[in-house]
């Protein structure tokens, strides 16, 4: 969401003849986009502030501004930590930055730009304050330009007990279908090949218009349609909206990828249900069989939260049995992280020491470290297709070595995909063979005989 927000802030900016640094001295306007999942996050920005407050004192013309989710909840507390800041804008604002950057200009201090709290008024009043703007795409601000992340959802009404997204990011609020469509064919058009759709409950997406309602499987249809583009992502997922339709619709899409990305959280129901996560393990086993009939190839990842309050030696021991038992492709684990503004935080006490989460991380890690392996492993000898990326990380080391070097791209399946190549291959579909595996990444050769029509009959996994 942050990448796609900054893309957004750039093009909007770029419109009006800005142009990008990497360097602060060379920077009229110094934008921070923030995260506040977990306190670390918002640690390291408050620390970076640390650092900057020197260098404004010196170049007191220069504009400073924080946007994101840490300025929706912190607000004037941002001020208060750093004085010395021009302007804080929350996610669902950032179509005023380039006024605030000119206001600021002009002499305008400590300006706000943030949407109201979820009790602030009627819902609608609400949503409308956390609307993003209308996307301007820009090519040249995403890591490649043949792939694009595409908001299909803002907000979310789920309110975990732990999760500050509810009270940042607002209520949840389906995009209309067309408006989504037409921005799949501007990306088409820029040359994007993938796309990935944004929702942080993605498969709950709805949009009513006239009596008829709009799902995630109807919206995947229409986007199917979209000629350029040739394969379509979605995340983050819900276990309880994750249907018997949705997963035909997939089954029945070829360009719709199976990775779902679907997390879990804990093992333990007891825990489930002190995060008010409004289903049990075996509503998640339910899920995985749905999936397991339906798409039987599909890669399922996860979300793990440990040392969430309460949670016991047996809690956490059912954590793990969850992992052995769903083996995700990957998971990613989080240490529970107490939120200001949460639930949680005002009636659970957050009792499991520091070292205790981090060895329960630590410990699910590396059952799902084995499992990611032993996953890889069946792929060697298959033939996968590969939207290569560009060159891998150990190639822009070795990058002047001559035309051939390492590339990297993904799988369907969103599996990393290692093997030599050339520049001109990047931001192409290929065939790829792997001969081996690592945990996280498979290793492979180019299939160089001629590919045509027949291209399934290489059995692409
Ligand atoms: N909407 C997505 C969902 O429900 O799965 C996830 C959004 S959240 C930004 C990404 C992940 O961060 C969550 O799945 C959860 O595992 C983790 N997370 C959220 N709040 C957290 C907290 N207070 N402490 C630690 N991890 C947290
Ligand atoms: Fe946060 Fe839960 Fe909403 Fe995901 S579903 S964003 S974890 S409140």
């Amino acid at each position: 969401m942050n990448v796609l927000d900054s893309e957004m802030v750039v093009a909007s900016l770029r419109k009006r003849g800005y142009s990008l640094t990497d360097q602060l001295e060379e920077a009229d306007t110094i934008l921070l986009n923030t995260c506040s999942v977990r306190e670390q996050a918002e640690n390291k920005i408050y620390s970076l502030l640390g650092t900057l407050r020197e260098f404004k004192n010196e170049h007191p013309e220069k504009i400073l501004g924080i946007l994101g989710c840490m300025a929706q909840k912190d607000q004037s507390l941002v001020f208060q930590r750093a004085p010395f800041v021009d302007f804080v804008v929350g996610p669902g604002q950032l179509q005023a930055v380039p006024e605030l950057i000119e206001k600021a200009q002009a002499g305008a201090t400590r300006q706000m730009a943030v949407g109201r709290s979820r009790t602030d008024g009627t819902v609608e009043q609400v949503k409308r304050t956390h609307e993003t703007f209308d996307p301007l795409r820009d090519p040249t601000m995403r890591p490649t330009p043949f792939q694009a992340y595409l908001r299909i959802q803002i907000g979310c009404d789920k309110f975990c007990t732990y999760c500050v997204v509810p009270g940042t990011r607002g209520p949840e609020q389906g995009r209309p279908p067309a408006q989504v469509v037409s921005e799949a064919h501007v990306l088409a058009e820029q040359g994007c090949l993938e796309i990935v759709l944004l929702g942080q409950t993605v498969n709950s997406y709805c949009y009513q218009e006239n009596g008829k309602k709009t799902h995630l499987a109807d919206l995947l249809k229409q986007l199917h349609e979209v000629d350029g583009i040739e394969r379509i992502k979605f995340v983050t997922n819900y276990p309880k909206d994750m249907t018997v339709d949705l997963l035909e619709t997939i089954r029945d899409l070829p360009k719709c990828s199976p990775y779902l990305h679907v997390p879990l959280q804990s093992g333990s129901d007891a825990i489930l249900q002190r995060m008010k996560r409004g289903y049990s393990v075996q509503d998640y086993r339910d899920m995985m069989d749905r999936i397991g009939t339906i798409l039987p190839a599909a890669a399922v990842a996860s979300d793990f939260i440990t040392g969430f309050c309460g949670e016991t030696a047996e809690d956490h021991q059912q954590s793990m049995d969850a992992l052995r038992e769903f083996r995700f492709k990957n998971s990613f684990i989080f240490k529970y992280s107490e939120r200001p503004g949460t639930s949680a935080a005002g009636r659970l006490p957050d009792d499991v020491p520091y070292p205790v989460k981090q060895q329960r991380n630590n410990e699910l890690l590396a059952i799902q470290n084995q499992i990611s392996a032993e996953e890889n492993e069946k792929f060697v000898g298959q033939v996968v297709e590969v939207l290569v990326e560009g060159p891998s990380k150990n190639a822009s080391r070795d990058a002047k070595e001559g035309p051939i070097q390492q590339l990297t791209g993904r799988t369907p399946c969103d599996r990393i995909v290692v093997f030599d190549g050339n520049q001109r291959q990047v931001g192409k579909l290929l065939p790829v063979a792997i001969y081996d595996n690592l945990p996280h990444t498979l290793l492979g050769n180019i299939v160089t005989q001629h590919i045509g029509p027949d291209v399934t009959s290489l059995q692409l996994s």
